[in-house]
This record gives structure tokens, sequence and C-alpha cells, in this order.
């Protein structure tokens, strides 16, 4: 049996382990049953990005008329748009595979990763050991029937980049970033979109104010059903039926369209690896459970990423990745304290109509655990904001009245994951409020609503 210093399950944020061990000289063995890049290269952030930044123009040229500039989109094209995305994220999976055969000492094992023990793993018939694992295989769109996939017209992120022609009518179920960030997308282009959401909100882990503006937003363009549950889906020639059921009523509807997409979350891949064969252990979602080291139940055993079900983006990915080897690294060193992942500065962003972003704590969050009150700056009480006639985006700001600590913030309008990044730099510093209206903001400048909006504590 090959024996290594470290083995790292996936390629995704595992890429960050595996380089640094690389550079501490470590024999690695990196294992991915798939596209190299994990999910952020080959099916989430990078393509869904590529084919947002169009819609995004699209919009700004229909929202240009208040400006008093009269612009119009001649026509879209579609396969050039997707095509481009394609390339893009072929090209930076070649440039990472190649990086990877070059790396000193690296095994690349292309996969499944399969636990016999605790510290050695299979794969397809080639058996591996290291004191150190690193397990950080992602998760997949859950999909309530599996037998669904790979239909025509059947979709979900995983395969929506085979979509060759821009859908006439797209039925996505969810409410949730992906759906919100596909529904601006596509109704951008011109497609009939429809959004089934079974709580009373869109986007219902951000605040009410900023699911309400993303509603009214998309809802020009999108047929929103909130409170609806999706009963299930079929195939009658070449159209699908959606049945769903209202929540509030039990009144049922069914639905007709070419295409659907699942965007209804995702489910843990943890199951791939034959984890009963191991002490590590996972939650009755399936996502593996660790310790705020990172660390699983077997010491040396660490899960990082969406696997561990905490903050499914792929910077959070990346910042485990960074704490799980230091953590590693202390382990090896007699009298050391390792570190806990600290994820109060932990932002997000969703790529929709209007942007959002956020970081830390709701405003009701907030309140269960201090003195907190909040203040909402919109951004055209700002020069910058009434030159672009931006009525409705707003920053509001969330703060411990006692110390002026800054327990969270939450952007919707243009620039928003750009906006938010000060708030996070300052949090992660334990700033207060203060510390943001002392700095001096470029005048005028969209970085003046955030301050406006902690200047008012
Ligand atoms: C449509 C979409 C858009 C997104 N947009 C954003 C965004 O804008 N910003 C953002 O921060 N995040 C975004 N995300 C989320 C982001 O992609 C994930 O949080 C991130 O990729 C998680 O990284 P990871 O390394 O934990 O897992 P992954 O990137 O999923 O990597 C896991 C890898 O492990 C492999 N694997 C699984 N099981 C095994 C096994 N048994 N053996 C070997 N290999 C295995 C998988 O094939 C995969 O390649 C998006 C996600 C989606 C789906």
């Amino acid at each position: 049996m090959k024996k290594y210093d470290i083995i790292v399950i996936g390629s995704g944020c595992g890429m960050i382990v595996v380089e640094a061990a690389a550079k501490k000289g470590w024999r690695a063995a990196l294992v991915e049953d798939s596209h190299i890049g994990g999910t952020c290269l080959n099916t989430g952030c990078v393509p869904s990005k590529m084919i947002i930044s169009p819609a995004d123009a699209i919009n700004e040229i229909a929202r240009s008329k208040r400006l008093g500039v009269n612009a119009s989109v001649d026509s879209i094209d579609f396969k050039k748009i997707v095509e481009r995305a394609i390339t893009t994220v072929i090209g930076y999976r070649n440039k990472l595979k190649r990086s990877v055969q070059r790396m000193e000492g690296v095994d690349l094992y292309e996969g499944v990763a399969k636990f016999t023990s605790d510290y050695v793993i299979d794969i397809a018939g080639e058996q591996i050991t290291a004191p150190r694992i690193v397990i950080a295989c992602g998760t997949h769109p859950f999909v309530p029937d599996k037998s669904m996939i790979g239909k025509e017209g059947f979709f979900t992120s995983d395969n929506l980049l085979n979509i060759k022609k821009l859908p006439e009518r797209l039925i996505i179920a969810g409410g949730g970033y992906i759906a919100c960030e596909y529904a601006h997308l596509f109704s951008s282009f011109g497609t009939q979109v429809v959004v089934l959401e079974k709580g009373d909100r869109l986007l219902d882990r951000e605040e009410t104010e900023v699911s309400r503006l993303v509603e009214k937003a998309l809802g020009n363009s999108v047929e929103i059903y909130t409170q609806t549950k999706l009963e299930g889906v079929r195939k009658e020639g070449a159209e699908w039926i959606v049945n769903t059921v209202s929540i509030e009523n039990g009144i049922t509807n069914e639905l007709r369209t070419g295409r659907v997409l699942m965007a209804l979350g995702r489910s843990s891949n943890a199951e791939s690896l034959n984890l009963h064969n191991t002490s590590v252990e996972t939650d009755r979602k399936g996502f593996i459970i660790v310790d705020s080291y990172l660390e699983t139940a077997v010491p040396g055993i660490y899960a990082i990423g969406d696997v561990n079900g905490k903050h499914m983006f792929r910077h959070a990915a990346d910042y485990e990745a960074e704490i799980a080897f230091q953590n590693m690294l202390l382990a090896d060193t007699k009298g050391s304290k390792k570190i806990k992942a600290n994820y109060m500065a932990m932002p997000r962003a969703i790529f929709t109509r209007p942007q959002v972003a956020g970081v830390g704590l709701t405003e009701s969050e907030a309140k269960k655990i201090c003195n907190a009150t909040s203040k909402t700056t919109y951004y055209n009480e700002t020069v910058k904001g009434e030159a672009m006639q931006e009525r409705e985006g707003f920053v509001k700001a969330i703060c411990n009245c006692d110390n002026g600590q800054i327990l969270g913030c939450h952007i919707a309008g243009p620039q928003a994951s750009v906006l938010i990044q000060e708030v996070v730099n300052v949090m992660a510093n334990n700033g207060t409020a203060s510390a943001i209206k002392r700095c001096v903001h470029i005048h005028p400048a969209l970085t003046e609503i955030v301050t406006l909006a902690f200047s008012k504590f």
C-alpha cells in the first residue's frame, strides 16, 4: 500500500491544501472523481458569473432610460455567451490540471475515494494511506426524484451549461440563491421564468427587506410563487408537467414548460466515501461533523468546505482549507494550540437583481444576544447613488448600541458584493462603527453609502 504524508479528497478547496502540502515538501495524494477544480470552477461560481455578466449588462441598458439614455438591446447571442463560459471553464481547468501534474511530490488519483478504515482509502482497487486526510468532497444538487436526471429538458446547476438554446419558458424549483441568480439571468435574456418557493419569501436567510426588494426587482419579469410546494414533475411528450400545491390554501396547480431547473438545495457528497468503515461522524443530513478546528471525530482527519455544511461558499471553503492546514502543522508542533475557525466576518453575495451581499447577523439574530439596533441608508442618500438614480437599493447596518461593535451588514443594490468588503475587513478586526466613520472615503463614490449607514450610530 502506497504511503503519503497527506491525502486530500476533492480538488475544489482541497487544492489549497495540496499546494500548501507540496510547498512544505510533504508527499501528497489528491483524489478527484470528476473534473479538476470542483463545483466552483466547473458548474458553480465561474460559469454562472460568466453568464450573469451579460445579463447584468442587459439590465443596465434597460435601466439607462432613467438617466436620459434611450438605448436598447438589438439581439442576444446566447450560443456565444454559453460558449464563452464553457471555454473559460475548460481553460482554467486545463491550467489547474497542468499545475497539479507539475507539483513536486503530488500524485493525482482520478477516481472515487472510498474509506476502508480510518486512514486507508481505496480508489478503484488501489489502496493508499496517510496519517492526515482532508475530506473536501463537496455537495451535489438535491433532486427529489433522481430518475429524472439526464432526461431532455431537465436541468440542475450541474448540467445547465449543456443548454443549447435559450429556453422560451423555464420553471425553477426553489427560491434560494442559485434559483435567484438563474431567474435573473434567464429572464434578462428574455426567457419566461417561473420561480416556485415553498417558504413565504425568496432568499429566506437574508433580511426580509432584502428578500422583498429582490422579489420586486425580479418580479418585473419573473412569475414568483411563494408558499408553493413542488409536488412532482413528469414528462409528457416534449413537455414537462410541474405539479404544485399552495401551502396557504392547499390549491393544486399544473404548470407546463419545455425546461425545468431544480435548485432545491445541495446534498452532501460524503455518502460516496464509505464512512461507515471509519469513526468519522455525519449529521442527519449527511454533512460531516467537525469541531471548531475543522477536525472530525478521528484525529488527523479534517472535513472542509461544503461537505461540513457550515458556510457553503467558495471563499468560506478556502478559508477553512487554510485553517485545517495550519492545524495539521500545529498538531505536529508540541505545545502549540490549534486555531479555531471563526465565521463572525464570513461574507456572502448573491448575484441576482439587485445584487445582494451580507455579513454577520441579521437584526433579529443580533437582538437575541445583545442591545442591538439597525440603521438603513438608501443609495440615493449619497451623491453617487442619486447620480445613478438608485432609489431602492440600501445598506442596513447592525451594531451593538452599548459599544458600537459591528454585528452585521446587509446590502441590496449595485456593487453590493464590493461594498460589503469594507465592513468585512473592519468586523474581522473587531472594529466598531467609528472605525468605518474615521476613514476618509472617496467622494462621490458608492462607498459613501456604507460610511453613511455606520455614521448614523
Ligand atoms: C450554480 C452555483 C453557483 C455558485 N456561485 C457561487 C458564488 O458566486 N460564490 C461562492 O462563493 N460560491 C458559489 N457557489 C458555491 C461554491 O461553488 C461551493 O461553495 C464551493 O465550490 C465548495 O467547494 P468545496 O471544495 O467544498 O467542494 P467542491 O468544489 O464541490 O469540490 C469537491 C470535489 O470533490 C469531488 N468528489 C466528491 N466525492 C468524491 C470522492 N468520493 N472521491 C473523489 N472525489 C470526490 C467532486 O467531484 C468535486 O470535484 C456556487 C455553487 C453553485 C452550484
